[in-house]
């Protein structure tokens, strides 16, 4: 092997192995991606039925082409491509009416004052005035607004450890403000705003205004890793599908290689776990661990889970508004993430559609379309959530036919993923959507790196050493990961 070239494995192809792989397979090293499942692609993955190509999932790309998942296939010469949505889509507003959601800052003045007139959403705009007039006064608030506009890193850590609701209270007791932050906060992190970290939620929406570029890709939610590996096979590196990491092998505090379940032992200079950093732990054997991180990683949380029930539709229903729907229930009891609290099922439920086939026509046969329905649940893996989260897929179903009835007379087929499906999907024991949540104490400075005690172990995905929107923070921790273990450039 040329001088400098090193052996790596990667433990597992989600959006965060895939893209690492190819990235250091793309600067000269010999790796091995190795993956349990005969699939590709982890959470973000697609499959064929009856001529449909559905996302595994319910999958949105906060900034598509310009953001991290972008830059990954534009270092690697990949082949991914991207449409992008105008406008975001609409949310309805239960005994209000519509608004339209705008995909960048531009747009969001227009239609915001459309729903403003309109009555749909009144934010208290001279209660926000005045309470941030108190509370910084003019000065104070115009370097907030500077500081947010420009991410800048420094704030964002300041305000990583206090919560969205802490701080959107320094400036306004708006109900509507608060309920449209609270809505946007599950969107992007699955995670209740009480507890979702300011510093990171504020990261994605503004970094997704500015990029005005929430996409799908082409070919569907599987061709990100599925352009990654491409990319990874024609540069020489090796992938396994079917081959799950039994062990990671450790020798003198150094990663030594990893021993598959086959009982194969596949030397490396450097491993690379995509498993998720609980997974990663129980692989390496937590005694070969110091005891403060095993009790650290022991007490990280993970975000809910989403719920899915797919449709394939025997034709298209344009009465459903184009790429993404949000129904926002009436009353308190059934705010996101609320009634999660004493597990019991709202009369009015929140519920959430999107129709990949309205960004690429070919993920349909000709003249259908798929509808992909998401509830937020509870996502720990025992019979009870199991049994929770399927009342409340009954009821969010209920509520869609209710609010567009023609969907119950066109379905062809339909199918439910919950919590016990990702997390076999996963090989993790929880059923999250996103990976560990990006609540405070998780986030910015506290979120694990991707550096672990072990030399020459690394994470890689949602679980370590970015920010963003689920997959783009998959994507970016394998940018970090390549630059820290490959060429620094
Ligand atoms: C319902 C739902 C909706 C979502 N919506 C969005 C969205 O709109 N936008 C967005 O950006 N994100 C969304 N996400 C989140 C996003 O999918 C994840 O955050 C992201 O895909 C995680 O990527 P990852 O690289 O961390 O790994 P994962 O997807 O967790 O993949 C890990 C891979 O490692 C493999 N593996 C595990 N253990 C082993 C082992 N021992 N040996 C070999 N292989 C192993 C697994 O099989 C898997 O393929 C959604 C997720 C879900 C479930």
């Amino acid at each position: 092997m040329a001088k400098g070239r090193k052996r790596i494995v990667v433990a597992g192809a989600g959006i965060g192995g895939a893209a690492v792989a190819a990235l250091l397979q793309h600067q000269g090293n010999q790796v091995t991606l190795l993956e349990r499942n005969s699939y590709i692609g982890g959470k973000c993955t697609s499959f064929e039925k009856d001529g449909f190509v559905s996302d595994y999932a319910f999958h949105i790309f906060s900034r598509g082409e310009k953001g991290p998942l972008g830059d990954v296939n534009r270092r690697i010469d990949g082949d991914l491509r991207w449409r992008t949505t105008h406008p975001a889509g609409r949310w309805y507003f239960s005994g209000g009416g519509w608004f339209t959601v705008p995909d960048n800052a531009f747009w969001a003045i227009p239609y915001g004052a459309s729903a403003y007139v309109r009555g749909v959403i009144r934010p208290g705009i001279f209660n926000t005035l005045r309470k941030s007039l108190k509370n910084y006064g003019v000065m104070g608030m115009v370097d907030t607004a500077f500081k947010l506009a420009q991410t800048d890193e420094t704030f964002l850590q300041g305000i990583d450890n206090i919560s969205l609701q802490e701080f959107l209270y320094q400036f306004t007791d708006d109900g509507p403000t608060h309920r449209f932050m609270a809505i946007f906060s599950y969107l992007a992190t699955v995670v209740h705003y009480s507890e979702a970290s300011a510093g990171e939620l504020l990261y994605c929406l503004i970094t997704q205004m500015r990029a005005g570029s929430l996409s799908y890709p082409i070919g569907g939610a599987r061709e990100i890793a599925g352009s990654y590996t491409r990319a990874f096979v024609r540069d020489g590196g090796t992938i396994r599908r079917g081959c799950k990491v039994k062990r990671i092998l450790v020798k003198d505090g150094k990663a030594r290689g990893v021993e598959t379940e086959e009982g194969e032992e596949i030397p490396a200079d450097a491993v690379v776990s995509n498993a998720g950093i609980k997974s990663t732990m129980d692989l390496v054997g937590h005694e070969q661990l110091p005891a403060e991180y095993v009790s650290y990683v022991n007490g990280l949380k993970y975000s809910l889970a989403a719920n899915i029930v797919r449709y394939g539709m025997d034709c298209r229903l344009p009465e459903i508004p184009r790429h993404f729907f949000q129904y926002v229930e009436k009353d308190d009891e059934g705010l996101v993430g609320c009634f999660l609290k004493d597990r019991s099922i709202p009369k009015d439920k929140s519920f959430a559609v999107i129709k990949p086939a309205d960004w690429d026509p070919y993920l349909a046969p000709l003249g259908k379309e798929i509808l992909l329905m998401g509830v937020a649940g509870p996502s720990t893996v025992n019979p009870e959530n199991i049994e929770y989260n399927d009342r409340l897929m009954d009821c969010a179903e209920r509520q869609m036919f209710d609010f567009f009835p023609r969907i119950k007379d066109h379905i062809q087929w339909t199918q439910r993923a919950g919590i016990q499906q990702t997390s076999a999907l996963t090989g993790r024991p929880s059923g999250e959507c996103v990976g560990l949540a990006q609540c405070v104490g998780q986030t910015g400075a506290k979120k694990p790196t991707v550096k672990t005690p072990i030399k020459d172990l690394w994470l890689v995905g949602s679980d370590a050493g970015a920010r963003g929107i689920g997959t783009e923070q998959a994507a970016a921790s394998a940018l970090y990961v390549s630059y820290l273990l490959g060429d620094r450039s």
